[in-house]
């Protein structure tokens, strides 16, 4: 069984050297030239002096130089750590810091980093633009390395930030591709690869939804086909034209192409897959892009400090004529455990909300440079706490209901935002929504719905009220609604609640 980023490179350059093993744009690299560039990087880096366990940082959109970069530092052992481009120089200051890595490598289109980070490093890295990358992999004559080991570190990926800092989530090989392996190994089809595939990466390379597709296709050998960054006409010329079999998009992405007026008339009939994920879907979306793109949906739930996906619902549990599985998650995947526990740490009995928690091989080596973190996200016998709320039903069927944090008391009763906001979803001039609590004299919180209407059109307050009194139980439903703009969300497409929350709060936190 293949576990490295060596073994797998080697694997497909000797098995198919001249098949296509990344597109982007004009450029496209078989399996035998990534082999080679990814062996020059490798030999670059340790030339340059570094060692194995030492870090470098990307900050770019995604790219096949990227790509290259990680897999051939990951050969080596030395740890790429892929920054989100849209934060600001100040938050890119704070993960270079954090890293503590000896390169930053820049992306076309990033040569003002240098002047951009002046003054604010701790430390000092190298920074090698994205020309000077590709001249170095050109001109670098390839030796021979010690490769890392299966559970060697080699990649460090941050938490989206939702809830707080981002949080450094060390990776290693066997993280990287365990999500194969036990993919493998189960009855599922739909993780089994056709020989004419490809897979589209979309999201950003710094989230494990974007990585993460990389490394997918690259675990299949076949065509990862990148999009620098996510946009509408990127991802349906990539459907069209590049013979893109599956993707993987944030629910948020899924309604920007729903929302595109070439979305109807694209060609899907290659498009088997589409994966989903990393945020609640409201059911409605969901039922909408079942019609649209006739494709089989996949739902992927987990996080950073997972690896990525842990549960998945398959495409047979996607019935678009309310099958209440719709709203789950799915089924952990084989090799993962998965267990609700109660407010005292102990199990809870099936069907009951707990916090979610979770045990496999894709779980995190751990936080890098936050031992607290860790020990308080990890336990000694290796569980993972989600931080999440959801349950099980009979058949092992995991239904999120949300972060522990984004809970709704009110007057006793639990209100979970994702529930609320999927009832409102459904509202015609409703765009978006966002459900938060705010503080209450006598119920302590109430729920407050927060919707940007759609264009052109005007939301009541008593009307969202009423809608969602007929679809959800009367104190789950929004006692009053705000109308904004747009709603805050991160990179990742996930609604900033603590944002939200922030003015209504100011003098009770
Ligand atoms: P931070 O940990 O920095 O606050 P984050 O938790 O958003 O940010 P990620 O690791 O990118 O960072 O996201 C993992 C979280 O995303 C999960 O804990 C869960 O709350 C949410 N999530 C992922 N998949 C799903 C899904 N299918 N349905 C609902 N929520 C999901
Ligand atoms: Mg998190």
């Amino acid at each position: 069984d293949l576990f490295t980023f060596d073994e797998f490179l080697t694997h497909w350059a000797a098995d198919r050297p001249d098949r296509p093993a990344m597109r982007e744009e004009d450029r496209l690299f078989t399996y035998g030239e990534l082999e080679e560039r990814t062996a020059r990087v490798a030999t670059a880096l340790l030339a340059a002096g570094l060692q194995k366990g030492d870090r470098i940082a990307w900050i770019g959109k995604n790219s096949d130089l990227y790509f290259t970069l990680f897999y051939g530092a990951a050969r080596a052992g030395i740890v790429m750590a892929p920054i989100g481009w849209r934060l600001s120089p100040t938050e890119w200051a704070y993960v270079v810091n954090d890293t503590k890595a000896k390169i930053v490598f820049t992306g076309p289109g990033f040569d003002a980093v240098p002047d951009q980070l002046a003054g604010k490093l701790e430390h000092g890295p190298r920074i090698i633009g994205a020309d000077e990358a590709r001249t170095l992999i050109a001109n670098t004559a390839r030796a021979s390395f010690a490769p890392s080991g299966q559970d060697d570190a080699v990649l460090q990926l941050y938490t989206s930030g939702t809830t707080g800092n981002p949080k450094g989530a060390v990776l290693s090989n066997r993280n990287l591709f365990a999500l194969r392996k036990h993919s493998n190994e189960a009855d599922m089809p739909y993780t089994k690869w056709e020989d004419d595939e490809a897979v589209l990466v979309a999201m950003p390379c710094a989230h494990i939804g974007g990585t993460g597709l990389g490394i997918m296709a690259l675990a299949a050998g076949l065509p990862g086909i990148i999009l620098a960054e996510f946009n509408p006409d990127g991802v349906f010329d990539a459907v069209e034209h590049h013979g893109v079999t599956r993707f993987f998009m944030v629910p948020a992405a899924l309604q920007m192409l729903l929302m595109h007026p070439r979305c109807a008339s694209v060609d899907y009939s290659r498009l088997k897959y589409i994966l989903y994920g990393a945020a609640p879907i409201p059911l409605e979306l969901l039922r909408q892009c079942i019609k649209m793109f006739g494709a089989q949906f996949i739902q992927a739930y987990g996080m950073t400090e997972t690896t990525g996906t842990i549960c998945m619902l398959p495409p047979e549990d996607h019935d678009p004529e309310g099958n209440a599985r719709m709203r789950s998650a799915g089924k952990a995947l084989p090799g993962v455990e998965i267990r609700i526990l109660g407010p005292d740490g102990q199990g809870v009995p099936t069907g009951e909300v707990g916090e979610v928690v979770t045990r496999s091989s894709n779980n995190m080596i751990g936080y890098w440079n936050l031992p607290e973190a860790t020990a308080k996200t990890m336990t000694a016998d290796g569980w993972i706490h989600t931080g999440d709320a959801g349950y099980l039903d009979e058949d092992g069927y995991l239904f999120i209901h949300d972060r522990m944090k984004d809970m709704i008391i009110s007057g006793g009763e639990n209100v979970y935002p994702a529930e609320v906001e999927s009832a409102i979803f459904g509202h015609p001039a409703v765009q978006e929504v966002a459900v938060i609590g705010i503080p209450d004299q006598k119920w302590g919180e109430t729920v407050k719905a927060v919707v940007v209407p759609k264009p052109g059109m005007s939301v009541e307050e008593a009307d969202i009220i009423a809608w969602a009194r007929e679809r959800i139980a009367a104190f789950k439903a929004p006692r009053s609604v705000d109308v904004i703009e747009a709603l805050p969300r991160n990179a990742s497409g996930k609604i900033l609640r603590k944002d939200l929350r922030a003015p209504y709060w100011e003098g009770y936190e």
